[in-house]
């Protein structure tokens, strides 16, 4: 019933294509073209929400650092630029 792929890299026989796309992944550092990949660890996923969830549930608080940073680089460049303003 269930039909083995063999990976095209190694030989090895894989029982089902996500976990041959996962062999890939981790074992060949191949990412398939139409996965979603994982910015902060070698995962990756089939569906973009699936990846959403990934980060929400593994990565928050680097989702939370990012925004921070965003939020608050133009109002530090700004302090920056008082503060020196102010020193010189
Ligand atoms: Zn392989
Ligand atoms: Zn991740």
């Amino acid at each position: 019933m269930h039909q083995r792929i063999k990976c095209d890299q190694c030989g090895q026989e894989i029982c089902n294509i996500f976990i041959l796309k996962r062999h890939k992944a981790s074992v060949h550092g191949i990412t398939p073209s139409d996965a979603f990949q994982c910015e902060y660890c070698p995962a990756f996923f089939e569906h973009m929400k699936a990846k959403d969830k990934h980060l929400a549930k593994h990565h928050v608080e680097k989702l939370q650092e990012i925004s921070a940073l965003t939020n608050t680089s133009e109002l530090n460049e700004n302090k920056d630029t008082i503060v020196t303003g102010l020193q010189v």
